[in-house]
């Protein structure tokens, strides 16, 4: 296990195969730091990932292991896909699932950036 409790990095996760070309994207951005795509299964009429490059499973792998040129670019990238999608105006929201209680279901860090219409509470419900 990692120190932050999630398992290691695994170089087969899908995340990992579409930054190395081996599955296709519809990509939105890339420079050196990060990549941003549309999700293949959108929740809102914008849903794009952004994901950094490196081999990092959770926000705590992130900021603590990345460069600070990682982690600047990252984030960057985050609020001009926002932005760029024309979402600074009517508003959005931005969410990152880490884990098996977040919900994560690729364990490779990402932020989902959604938006296009009211997107109701933070958290849904319970499943009964
Ligand atoms: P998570 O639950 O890990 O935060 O979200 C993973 C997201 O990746 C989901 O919203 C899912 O639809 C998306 N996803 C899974 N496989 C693929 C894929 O092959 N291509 C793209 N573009 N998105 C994917």
């Amino acid at each position: 296990m990692s120190t932050t409790g999630l398992p290691p990095y695994d170089d087969a996760n899908i995340f990992a195969r579409i930054l190395r070309g081996e599955i296709p994207c519809k990509r939105v951005a890339e420079d050196d730091h990060a990549l941003a795509f549309h999700d293949i299964n959108p929740q809102a009429p914008v849903h794009i990932l952004v994901v950094p490059k490196g081999r990092w499973v959770s926000l705590a792998d992130f900021a603590a292991g990345a460069s600070d040129a990682e982690q600047g670019g990252f984030w960057r990238m985050v609020g001009a896909v926002a932005r760029d999608a024309g979402l600074e105006a009517s508003g959005y929201r931005i969410l990152s699932n880490m884990g098996a209680e977040g919900g994560q279901e690729v364990p490779h860090f990402h932020v989902h950036v959604f938006g296009g219409r009211r997107l109701g509470r933070m958290v849904a419900a319970p499943a009964p």
